[in-house]
């Protein structure tokens, strides 16, 4: 795709926030080196490739079910950002943001998606905040004992009343509250992504600060049950949260996944509640074989070209390239 040079400079211009990023979880289920720094073809992101692709923030997901890959994937996290400061930075305010677009770095912030790891106890919770991770996904889908919800998630196509069915079934558990209550109050950023519609709606009610999707798509473009119906758009929306919309394919139609069809969803929600509720969550590395739509990271100016092209004003590109993200970001971490 042909870069125009009206999309190459507001992509120059823009903080481009990527709201979920699998690599180093992908890489460690692969048994490679957790070292993101090498150049990969063999996975849709690398330090290189990142910051060629204009990218100034990926959320890292550190962790999820088990404790130990937290400690392993927290420690390589830190550990890159110790040895290569000049290009990596793990980053816990909007600040350090900031500071990597002027350096040319890559900003990670450290992200939980799910809180099976944390085993039930909020201390857990506060010393991964020590450490220094901000965003806190609720779950993974998992339900039942010891985790965030009572019931799993579905993870397929769904109808529309199927939807309109799962909002009364049971919500959250008492633990997923807590962590809702601590998170509020450490300042962690709830991020309700593969959550149950009856969860959704509960930790939206729950949540002093606003909350994120920060992987998800559009129900009415592709009926998965990871899409957001237009009631959780509008309550997402109202609660002062931001949608990140995944680069999966399945997510942005069910048939035939194009950059038109992407840029339709984030038309969609736009047309819907507004331009400051919708954002990037790519989930690059996190879609098994899978081909992502930009189907790698230094590829992100297709993206900014696409949405110049469906003629957004540039105060709206700009937002939805990472300025909503980091203005949630600004109120809930600082
Ligand atoms: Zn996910």
């Amino acid at each position: 795709m042909q870069i125009s040079d009206h999309a190459r400079q507001l992509h120059n211009r823009a903080i481009i926030v990527d709201a979920h990023n699998d690599t180093l979880v992908e890489r460690h289920a692969r048994g490679d080196t957790l070292d993101v720094t090498e150049r990969d073809e063999a996975y849709h992101l690398d330090v290189p490739r990142a910051i060629e692709g204009g990218l100034t923030c990926a959320f890292f997901m550190v962790g999820s079910s088990k404790i130990d890959r937290m400690m392993t994937l927290i420690d390589a996290t830190i550990s890159i950002a110790e040895a290569h400061p000049n290009v990596f930075r793990y980053a816990t305010s909007v600040a350090e943001i900031e500071q990597a677009k002027v350096d040319g770095a890559l900003a990670v912030v450290g992200q939980l998606e799910s809180c099976t790891c944390l085993n039930g106890q909020l201390s857990t919770l506060r010393n991964v905040y020590r450490l220094g991770v901000r965003v806190v996904n609720l779950t993974h889908g998992e339900g039942g004992e010891g985790t965030t919800q009572q019931q799993a998630s579905i993870f397929d196509y769904a109808a529309p009343e199927d939807r309109e069915a799962a909002r009364d079934l049971p919500g959250l558990t008492d633990f997923g509250r807590e962590v809702i209550a601590e998170c509020n109050r450490l300042g962690m950023v709830v991020d309700l992504a593969h959550a149950s519609d009856a969860s959704f709606y509960e930790a939206i009610e729950l949540s002093q600060t606003p909350p994120i999707f920060s992987h998800g798509a559009v129900f009415a473009q592709s009926p998965h049950w990871r899409g957001l119906t237009d009631d959780q758009l509008r309550a997402l929306a109202d609660a002062g949260g931001v949608m990140g919309m995944a680069f999966h394919p399945k997510f942005i139609d069910r048939e035939h996944a194009t950059m038109e069809r992407l840029v339709d969803s984030i038309e969609y929600v736009i047309d819907l509640v507004g331009s400051d509720h919708i954002g990037i969550g790519a989930d690059y590395d996190g879609m098994g074989s899978n081909v992502p739509i930009p189907s790698s990271v230094d590829r992100l100016p297709e993206f900014t070209e696409a949405l110049v092209q469906r003629g957004f004003d540039d105060e709206i590109v700009l937002k939805v390239l990472g300025g909503n993200f980091l203005r949630v970001l600004r109120e809930v971490i600082g």
